[in-house]
């Protein structure tokens, strides 16, 4: 049923405003920008990043660079701006949350001035971030509502090119939360390297498309679920790390599976597979009999089509007749099992 519909038929006292479907759905639009769910209307919700360029350039994936650059968002287009042509729009929590960070020196990051909250929907941790805002209205720690304000939209960044009034936007991201040692990984791997935000770098965040997400939770017939949600990714590869102690197991408990002959013998290492965007979405148990190769990561296998469709983060790459994780590939595996 579409929204208007329900909201005429409300209006007639035809249904009840439970029934209202927004109020329903664990998450909810970071603005009044609703646009997503009018047929034919992407460039009234996503700003491309260019007038001449598709919509698609302010949707999440490989949109970027002819499909080689990775934007882990949605860019939601600003509805409303002040005499000056500055966006005005209020940026709202998308869910019940609580406030982990936000970042108030624009100059510290690509997204600017930026904020993180986490939320659990069922049963799932999740983290909604809303970045180029030019006012943060709450503070680390807030217990937020869903719908509540949280920010003022802007243009903030710290890349050389701005963004324009013309493509004002909220940049929002549903991520999960990839290790509560990325710090001390982040020091041993990347020495020289500023980390201004610690744990809330962005590449300790890997991104779900939101546009997915709030599609899915809108469908009248099937009920959404976020872990169903996740655990129904399309598999990039899989791989197999000698670790049994790290952080994604415990936070992410509801993606691991079961296997009796690893409880049994005991627990050598982890299979895990990944989407294109390297997120974590099932890991299998492994025993120390059912381990191969003799290093501590080993790629197990690829889905050579979804390469083909989402080949951006080059987590992996073929050399010859055989397939091997990239530098890119091995760090990010490396990240999510340190
Ligand atoms: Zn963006």
């Amino acid at each position: 049923m579409k929204s208007s519909v329900v909201s005429r038929l409300a209006l007639a006292g035809l249904v009840s405003s439970a029934l209202i479907v927004s109020a329903q759905t664990p998450f909810q639009f970071p603005t009044a920008n609703h646009a997503l769910y009018e047929v034919g209307a992407e460039l009234k919700f996503l700003a491309p990043t260019s007038p001449d360029r598709s919509w698609t350039t302010g949707s999440f994936g490989c949109v970027r660079t002819d499909g080689w650059q990775m934007h882990e968002g949605l860019d939601i287009r600003s509805l409303q701006h002040d005499r000056a042509g500055e966006p005005t729009d209020p940026v709202m929590a998308t869910a019940d949350g609580t406030v982990m960070y936000a970042n108030t020196k624009a100059g510290l990051s690509n997204y600017g001035k930026y904020v993180v909250i986490r939320h659990i929907i069922d049963g799932i941790e999740i983290y909604s971030l809303y970045a180029h805002l030019s006012e943060v209205r709450t503070a680390v720690g807030k217990n937020v509502r869903a719908g509540e304000v949280i920010a003022i939209m802007g243009r903030t960044s710290n890349t050389s090119e701005r963004i324009g009034k013309e493509r004002a936007h909220v940049h929002f991201e549903l991520n999960v939360f990839v290790n509560d040692n990325f710090s001390a990984w982040f020091r041993k791997n990347m020495p020289g390297e500023r980390n201004d935000h610690g744990l809330w770098n962005g590449q300790n965040l890997d991104g779900l498309d939101p546009r997915d997400i709030l599609l899915a939770e809108h469908d009248p017939v099937k009920k959404f679920n976020l872990a169903t949600f996740i655990r129904s990714q399309t598999e990039l590869c899989r791989v197999l790390v000698r670790a049994t102690n790290f952080s994604y197991l415990k936070r992410y408990a509801p993606l691991v599976l079961k296997n009796p002959k690893a409880d049994k013998e005991g627990v050598a290492g982890y299979e895990i597979a990944l989407n294109y965007n390297a997120v974590p979405f099932a890991l299998m148990p492994r025993a120390a009999s059912e381990m191969k190769g003799a290093s501590r990561i080993t790629l197990l296998s690829v889905n050579e089509a979804e390469n083909r469709a989402h080949p951006c983060r080059r987590l992996v790459i073929q050399k010859g007749t055989h397939w091997q994780l990239t530098e890119k590939g091995l760090h990010e595996v490396e990240m999510i099992t340190y």
